[in-house]
């Protein structure tokens, strides 16, 4: 079939038109409804609410006009087929305070979109399956730290992952059919975070600061989320958060296979030999030996200012290299393509807005076809 034949007119668009879209185009700008009305100049913030709130549906003529201010096809604004989950899903953040409810919307309105990348991907092929082992927390009956420590063990046992570091935490995710992006665009404040969308779980780590350590920290703290808090989505209390960090030091570290290399006291070239082995953070390491018990709490306690003294709370010794990168979307383009689907017809199917999709997949704007010799 010829793609000019698959393109949606646009009073068909009229008629599929999705509030939601409308919306998740709006936040992904960073608009409000009063901004975007007098980006489009003819309509009032009154009817974007309407259409949003699904009380009326926008003209053609409209739809047009909105499309070009929020830098969106129009077909964008047509429902997808298949099932919504729009409003039924939480981020967990991690640091609510510190993010604006723009930003905050903004990031979530991205971690939507790749959402929809990747369920328009798998029309084409085969992503891997999602397999996520679940293990509520019932923060009613506080459990204990010792149920952390087993939900962790859980998980790498499900998915088969061998004693020690795990090698690339980002990659494991991936494998197991959770999308991770990456923020290449500026919305600063938010770190990481996750939605757990039910068909595909999305972990957003935040603009790159360049420390493996710490972003892989991040990936396993948002995996605590998924894997502890679920679907139900409190957002970012200071329970959860502490239950998510003791997840991503156990998933990490697991007790067994760590306890006995960790140091009681404050032998700083074996922690830092251990960040080599380990991957994570002196910091991480000096914490762990705490919660297991290795180090007492004094020792801890001078450690702990240590680091801030040294300015190592900022920036450690011995840095690790390149923060581990998300694949699964890019590889899933590419792989696409070799079935004679190009990059530019996909998008253009799909409905998503290029610039973004670009973005999400960390795909230069620029990009220029390479000949291949
Ligand atoms: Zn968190």
């Amino acid at each position: 079939m010829k793609d000019s034949q698959l393109k949606l007119e646009p009073g068909d668009i009229s008629a599929l038109f999705d509030r939601a879209r409308l919306r998740m185009a709006r936040e992904l700008r960073g608009l409000t409804q009063v901004q975007l009305a007098r980006e489009v100049g003819s309509v009032t913030a009154g009817s974007i609410s309407q259409f949003e709130n699904g009380h009326t549906k926008p003209a053609a003529s409209t739809l047009r006009r909105l499309a070009v201010a929020l830098r969106v096809p129009p077909s964008f604004f047509a429902a997808p087929a298949r099932p919504p989950a729009h409003e039924q899903v939480n981020g967990f953040f991690r640091s609510l305070r510190s993010t604006s409810p723009r930003d905050r919307q903004q990031a979530l309105a991205y971690v939507h979109l790749a959402r929809e990348l990747a369920l328009e991907l798998e029309k084409y092929v085969v992503l891997p399956p999602l397999n996520l082992s679940r293990v509520p927390i019932d923060n009613e009956n506080s459990l204990q730290l010792v149920d952390i420590e087993q939900a962790a063990a859980q998980v790498r046992h499900h998915w088969n992952v061998p004693r020690g570091p795990v090698q690339d935490v980002v990659r494991l995710l991936e494998g197991n059919g959770i999308v991770v992006v990456r923020f290449r665009v500026g919305i600063e404040k938010v770190d990481a975070f996750c939605v757990d969308f039910p068909d595909r779980p999305v972990v957003a780590l935040g603009a790159d600061k360049g420390l493996r350590d710490r972003s892989r920290f991040d990936v396993a703290h948002e995996l605590g989320h998924l894997v502890l808090h679920g679907v139900a989505g409190a957002v970012g209390d200071k329970v959860t958060e502490n239950q998510a960090h003791e997840f991503a030091a156990a998933f990490l570290m697991p007790a067994d296979d760590i306890r006995s290399e960790l140091p009681d006291r404050l032998d700083w070239p074996t922690f830092l030999r251990l960040k080599a082995k380990w991957h994570v953070s002196i910091a991480a390491l000096l914490v762990r030996a705490k919660t297991l018990g290795v180090m007492d709490e004094h020792t801890y306690a001078q450690g702990w200012k240590a680091l801030s003294v040294r300015g190592w709370r900022k920036v450690e010794p011995g840095p690790l290299g390149n923060p581990e990168g998300p694949v699964l979307l890019g590889r899933a383009v590419e792989l696409m393509e070799t079935t004679g689907l190009s990059f530019t017809d996909f998008v253009s199917r799909s409905g998503l807005p290029e610039a973004d999709v670009r973005v999400l997949l960390g795909r230069d704007i620029s990009e220029r076809p390479r000949v291949e010799i």
